[in-house]
């Protein structure tokens, strides 16, 4: 089951559920690409149609914030849970090296998906991370030539919200993996370059007033949030 937000679609599935699917996904081999949605790419998604596409027609897309459930439960159409996207990568970095799919990082800064790499396997001794590389590049063609001879299950591709899943969409049958996922900042976090809000602001709902405090030049980013409340408002939900 899915719900609409202004017409761009989520999928009502647990963390849990959306391992079952991911792991689906890769066992049928794909390619399939994995979204998550936030306000924020929402909003976009109104005015930036290739956007809007790329996210009906991905094969999973999962609900990446607080506010998406609030508002659902508001308007009685209720999504289960958040997904959070950096929860999601953690499990299903967890999954791959129980089940040995191979992984690939790509994006941040030159150096970010290196650590990010060693800070997964310090967690996750067995899992098989075949290939790693910055989200600073120019020649398109070179990365995707590194990525289709690491041949990995599972791509995580952190290059900025919408600019990834448009990336992943375009190259998704000439790179051949079976799952790529969109997952923004998650390793600058994972790799410790960056902190993730404390607990006591998620719980909050305020994890927003923590990235604001913390990277203040981002504000712009988030008047997506005051727009989401309008846009959904006034132009309702459809399950
Ligand atoms: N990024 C990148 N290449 C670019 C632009 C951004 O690899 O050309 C990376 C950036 O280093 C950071 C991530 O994309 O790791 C930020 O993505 P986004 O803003 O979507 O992250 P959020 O913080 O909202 O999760």
């Amino acid at each position: 089951m899915q719900v609409d937000f202004a017409n761009i679609p989520v999928d009502n599935v647990t963390l849990k559920e959306s391992l079952d699917k991911l792991d689906e996904l890769i066992a049928s081999q794909g390619p399939h690409l994995v979204v998550t949605p936030n306000p924020e790419m929402i909003v976009a998604a109104q005015e930036d149609n290739l956007l809007k596409q790329i996210i009906k027609s991905a094969a999973l897309r999962l609900p990446d914030g607080i506010s998406l459930v609030v508002v659902s439960r508001i308007l009685r159409r209720p999504l289960k849970e958040r997904v959070a996207g950096i929860e999601f990568m953690l499990q299903a970095v967890r999954m791959a090296s129980l089940k040995h799919y191979r992984i690939y990082l790509l994006g941040g800064k030159p150096g970010i998906a290196q650590k990010a790499a060693e800070s997964l396997k310090n967690s996750f001794p067995s899992l098989l991370i075949v290939g790693v590389h910055d989200g600073y590049f120019e020649h398109d063609g070179t990365i995707i030539n590194q990525i289709k001879a690491a041949q990995p299950d599972l791509l995580f591709a952190g290059l900025g919200a919408g600019r990834q899943e448009k990336w992943l969409a375009k190259y998704l049958k000439v790179l051949g993996v079976p799952v790529c996922v969109g997952v923004g900042g998650s390793m600058d976090v994972i790799s410790g370059y960056k902190k993730r809000a404390p607990k006591i602001f998620r719980r909050l709902y305020i994890e927003w007033l923590y990235r604001l405090v913390t990277e203040p030049w981002r504000w712009k980013r988030q008047l997506a949030l005051p727009k989401f409340l309008w846009l959904v408002f006034t132009k309702g939900l459809k399950g």
